[in-house]
């Protein structure tokens, strides 16, 4: 391309002045080899039915929602939008029969969970062995057990707890419970690669472009004023991340970003010399600059100094 048709042409060729100190600096040539990159973030939100075994409520049930139906209609907000992963409950009260418990069997009360009915646990002191060890004598029966190896369970007394989940009524219903959580991903993919000789670590990109869907994902419609490869990278990323099974896409929002980066050829004091200007700055990369006399000196000055301070530190001058 000619130098003169790409805006930023006049701001190297100052910038060029300024590193060759060389007014007549002759900018030959000048290309764009900008990097490009897009970025997709996509807030899915992830819907499940579980049930969950509840008192008996007393009164008739009466028309439960079936949420397995309006699963996606129930508006639901996340209890706090701003941790990580925010998420939201939704217990649905009449949804489900009532029946005999299923933790207790209708008999209001439940096994042990300590002893598991049997109302005794393990001897504390012999750990249920009956003895306990003496050392050099071998040894002896345990005194707290009597060598009986048990003893009765504090938790329970009778082999049996009240049950929870039902109340000791012995009855329950099921009922239904929507867990939603939202999740934000964000994925993306550098478009084109700057030469090796540009390291565009530290250089920020910069959005150029912002599309976005603020109702479920992004249409081919959205993307049409893509060119090719910007197109190409974004169906992409689409394909190697869909949408999970059991979620849905809220909103999506496509960034494309940009790193400047010029390649340019010049001519100065009769040498031919290229260098490529990077980032929004253009800064110059792999240029040799004028460099004055005076900062050879300082230089020198720095690693003597250098020198003789390690040359000490090691001890040779004691
Ligand atoms: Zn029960
Ligand atoms: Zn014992
Ligand atoms: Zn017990």
């Amino acid at each position: 391309m000619d130098a003169s048709e790409l805006p930023e042409s006049t701001r190297i060729r100052e910038r060029l002045r300024a590193l060759t100190r060389d007014d007549a600096v002759e900018l030959i040539d000048l290309h764009d080899e900008s990097m490009r990159r897009v970025r997709v973030e996509t807030a899915v939100e992830f819907r499940t039915i579980t049930r969950v075994h509840a008192k008996d409520p007393g009164t008739p049930i009466d028309q439960p929602r079936d949420l397995e139906r309006v699963l996606w209609d129930v508006a639901l907000a996340p209890e706090d939008p701003f941790v990580d992963e925010p998420r939201a409950q939704l217990d649905e009260p009449k949804s489900g029969e009532v029946t005999d418990c299923p933790t207790c069997l209708g008999k209001g009360e439940a096994p042990c969970h300590k002893c598991g009915g049997t109302t005794r646990v393990n001897c504390d002191s012999c750990r249920g062995h009956g003895f306990v060890d003496q050392g050099r004598k071998g040894s002896s029966i345990c005194k707290f057990c009597q060598g009986q190896k048990f003893q009765p369970c504090r938790t329970c007394k009778v082999g049996t707890l009240p049950c929870k989940p039902c109340g000791e009524s012995g009855r329950a219903y099921t009922m239904q419970r929507l867990v939603v959580k939202w999740l934000t991903r964000k994925e993306s993919r550098v478009v084109a690669v700057a030469p090796p000789e540009v390291s565009v670590q530290d250089v920020p990109f910069v959005a150029e472009r912002v599309v976005r869907s603020e109702r479920g994902a992004l249409s081919p419609e959205q993307l049409t004023e893509l060119d090719a490869p910007l197109r190409a990278a974004v169906d992409a990323l689409l394909t190697e991340h869909p949408t999970p099974e059991g979620s849905r896409i809220k909103t999506q929002t496509l960034i494309v970003e940009r790193t400047p980066v010029f390649a340019a050829r010049f001519k100065t004091r009769g040498k031919e010399k290229s260098a490529f200007f990077v980032g929004e700055a253009l800064d110059a990369v792999g240029l040799e600059a004028a460099v004055p006399t005076s900062t050879y000196v300082l230089v020198a000055a720095v690693l003597v100094v250098g020198a003789v301070t390690a040359l000490v530190a090691a001890g040779i001058f004691r």
